[in-house]
Formats: structure tokens, C-alpha cells, sequence
């Protein structure tokens, strides 16, 4: 008795099957760069495309205005054959007579890929006529693209109003994961939070603070908490309008489970090439940029990560782009490693720090559904998964 019906539960041979990825890959000079969701996404593809299915894929990619040429699916496609070991074939259309008539011959076992959904403005829009186009294709859609799951579009949510749905393995593995964190996390419960805007995190502050206990932050949010308590910051980033609401949560019950760093990495300007400085946290100078937490706070996080048994880290320590400042970054996620306990990483830029110090194995789930993700922990219903549950059971 799932929330969702799931691919164990339905026999796909010889059926038609509509499978929403999410394959919103970088691509350049029409070549995909960081391929990291086509992998996470391609077992669910061969799966299906094992089990017999026509599998007919759809996916998003970036955010087209005007069908642009360079948004086109075709690196995806060459991207999934050669991860994948099977013939991709490629429409240059989402629905139309077309479509329809590709997807009709396509032989069992056989992968279509369709173009970018976000070419259709009805897309973005949920418009009703492109859901029923695309839901008229298949026997049974398979959302598996958990980072749109927050998104009421026609190529997630309308579809899956349409006809009967399955929730994905990638999917499922997301909300399991994250679930857990939410749910009945493991204690000692730690999260880790850094990244850029300390706007972007609050929902998740306020959600995870009460079920948490130690919430580490660092990273260009750092700043505001920061100056909250008092301490004057320099040049670092500071949102000034957010100081009321970040005053309130470190004032609230559960304020003292967070912890601010003792001292951080500064410089002169916001550039790769600018000089590192040390410095504790009462002694920012007035012209300084903190750029990264310092040496003393990345050990004490990394011995705090070390005795937990549950793990949340969303958004780097500093600016981990630059090797100047990517110490407290590499000290965090170094923590994780051959870590025992439950361990969750989420969020674009954070499962890309990861990657780039080689540790996106290190973790228990690497989460591929940044927005998504933080809407789930923020306790937010996320419309794609609310669009899936009534084909729960069997339906
Ligand atoms: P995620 O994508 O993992 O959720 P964010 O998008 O919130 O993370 O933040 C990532 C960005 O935050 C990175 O580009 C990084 O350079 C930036 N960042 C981290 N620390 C600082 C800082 N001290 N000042 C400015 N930017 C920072
Ligand atoms: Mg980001």
C-alpha cells in the first residue's frame, strides 16, 4: 500500500511508456558537458527498455524563449545511446501527427527521445492540450525527473492527470531519501548549510532547525547570521533585508542548535587570484570579503559531521570554484567520506563541489533535485508528486 504505484507493480512489455526525465544537462557547442543526471537517470530508461517497453523519453533543457537550436535534445540523445549501449532515435517535435506516428512504429525495446518540452510554450504553462497530446501516446507515464517534480507542467504534472502513472526509481529513491531526513532522521542529526543567499535557505532553516540537532552554517550565508549576532562583516555578502527573519529563527527555541564559523578566509577583492587571509570572526576588516570559513571551523564541522549519524549538506562552504577558497569545502566533504552513518547531499552547485573533489561516491544519496529538493524539506507538497498519488495501488 505505496503513495505511489511504482514500476514493480506494472507489467510494461510490449506497452507504450511515456518517461519524464530530467536530462537539463549543460550542454556546448553541441556537446553535453557534466552528464551526471543522464547517468542518474539512464537505469531507469534501460530498465524499461529492457522489460519490452516502447519507451518514449522526454526532458527539458535549460529555458528556451524561441526553439533555439543550441536547446535542442540531440547531445542528450548521442549522450544516453553511448552511456546506455542502445540506439536512441530523436523526434524533432513534443506531440503533432508526427510524433504520433514514430511513437506507432517504434518496436518493443526500442528509445525515442522527444524534443525539449519547454519548445512548446504549453509547457511551462500546464496548457491542457498538450497534456492530453502527450499523455495520448502512451499506456503508462513514469515521472522520474524529480527535480521538476515541483514544477505543475504539462510534461509532469498534467500528464499524470491524464493517464495512468508510475512513480520512477530515481524518483522514489529522492523522496525516500529525503523523506527520511524529514521524517525520522537518524540522531545525532546534523545539517550543513552554506551556498550564496541566505533568502534561498530560510524555508529549509525553519523546517529542519526543529528536528535537527546541530545545524553548522557557513558559505555566503554565513554572513548575514553573522551580522545578526552582531559582528560586523566587512564587505562579505550581506542581505540586509533578510537580518529581521534571520534574527527571529536564531532567537526562536531552537536557536542555539545553530552554529556560526569561529573564523574565516578573507580577501581583498571578489577575484580567483586575490590573497587568502585567516581571521577570526570578531575581526573582519571593514574592506574584507569573506570568501571561505577558515581552518579552525572546517575541523570543528568536520568533527561534528564525524559523530553524527545523519548527514544533510546543502551549498558550499566558500567560493569553491576557486582553488583559494575551496578549503572548508574539501575539509566538509572530506567528513563524509568512509562516513557510517546516513549522509544526504543535495543541491546544484554542492553535488558539483562534490564531483570536483571526487567524492560524489562518498555519500548515502547524492540528491539531483536542487529546487525540488529544498521544496521537499521545506515540507512543501510538491504538485508532481500530489499529480502521482491518485494511481497509487494499482489504480
Ligand atoms: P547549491 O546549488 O548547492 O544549493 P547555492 O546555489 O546556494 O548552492 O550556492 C552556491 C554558490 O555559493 C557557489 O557558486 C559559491 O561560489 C557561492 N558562495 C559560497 N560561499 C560564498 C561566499 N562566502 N561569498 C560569495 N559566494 C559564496
Ligand atoms: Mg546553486
Amino acid at each position: 500500500m505505496g503513495r505511489f504505484l511504482t514500476l514493480d507493480e506494472v507489467d510494461v512489455a510490449g506497452k507504450t511508456v511515456l518517461l519524464r526525465s530530467d536530462f537539463n544537462v549543460p550542454v556546448a557547442d553541441g556537446l553535453v558537458g557534466d552528464d551526471f543526471r543522464i547517468q542518474a537517470g539512464l537505469p531507469t530508461v534501460a530498465r524499461l527498455q529492457e522489460a519490452g517497453a516502447r519507451v518514449v523519453v522526454c526532458s527539458h533543457l535549460g529555458r528556451p524563449k524561441d526553439r533555439e537550436p543550441e536547446l535542442r535534445l540531440d547531445p542528450v540523445a548521442a549522450r544516453l545511446g553511448e552511456l546506455g549501449g542502445f540506439p536512441v532515435r530523436k523526434l524533432d517535435a513534443v506531440v503533432g501527427p508526427e510524433v504520433t506516428a514514430s511513437v506507432a512504429a517504434a518496436r518493443a525495446g526500442e528509445v525515442v527521445l522527444l524534443e525539449n518540452t519547454r519548445f512548446e510554450p504549453g509547457e511551462t504553462e500546464n496548457d491542457p492540450e498538450l497534456a492530453r497530446g502527450l499523455a495520448d501516446l502512451a499506456d503508462l507515464f513514469v515521472l522520474d525527473a524529480f527535480g521538476s517534480a515541483h514544477r505543475a507542467h504539462a510534461s509532469t504534472v498534467g500528464v499524470a492527470e491524464r493517464v495512468r502513472s508510475a512513480a520512477g526509481p530515481l524518483l522514489l529513491a529522492e523522496v525516500e531519501a529525503l523523506g527520511r531526513l524529514l521524517v525520522n532522521p537518524p540522531h545525532p542529526f546534523a545539517v550543513v548549510l552554506g551556498g550564496a543567499k541566505v533568502s534561498d535557505k530560510l524555508g529549509v532553516i525553519r523546517s529542519l532547525l526543529p528536528r535537527v540537532d546541530i545545524m553548522l552554517v557557513g558559505g555566503g550565508m554565513c554572513f548575514t547570521l553573522l551580522a545578526a549576532e552582531g559582528y560586523e562583516v566587512g564587505k562579505s555578502l550581506l542581505e540586509e533585508d533578510m537580518l529581521g527573519e534571520v534574527n527571529e529563527v536564531l532567537t526562536s527555541q531552537w536557536g542555539d542548535r545553530i552554529e556560526l564559523p569561529d573564523d574565516l578566509v578573507v580577501a581583498d577583492r571578489f577575484a580567483s587570484d586575490a590573497e587568502p587571509r585567516v581571521v577570526p570572526r570578531n575581526a573582519i576588516p571593514d574592506e574584507a570579503i569573506g570568501l571561505d570559513i577558515g581552518p579552525k571551523s572546517a575541523a570543528h564541522f568536520a568533527a561534528v559531521i564525524a559523530g553524527c549519524a545523519a548527514v544533510f549538506w546543502n551549498g558550499p562552504m566558500g567560493v569553491f570554484e576557486w582553488e583559494q577558497f575551496r578549503s572548508g569545502t574539501r575539509t566538509v566533504a572530506q567528513a563524509l567520506e568512509g562516513h557510517p552513518g546516513f549522509t544526504v547531499v543535495g543541491g546544484g552547485d554542492s553535488v558539483a563541489a562534490l564531483q570536483m573533489l571526487g567524492l560524489e561516491r562518498a555519500v548515502s544519496h547524492l540528491s539531483t533535485g536542487g529546487g525540488a529538493g529544498l521544496e521537499l524539506l521545506e515540507g512543501k507538497e510538491l504538485p508532481g508528486l500530489v499529480a502521482l498519488e491518485r494511481w497509487a495501488d494499482g489504480a
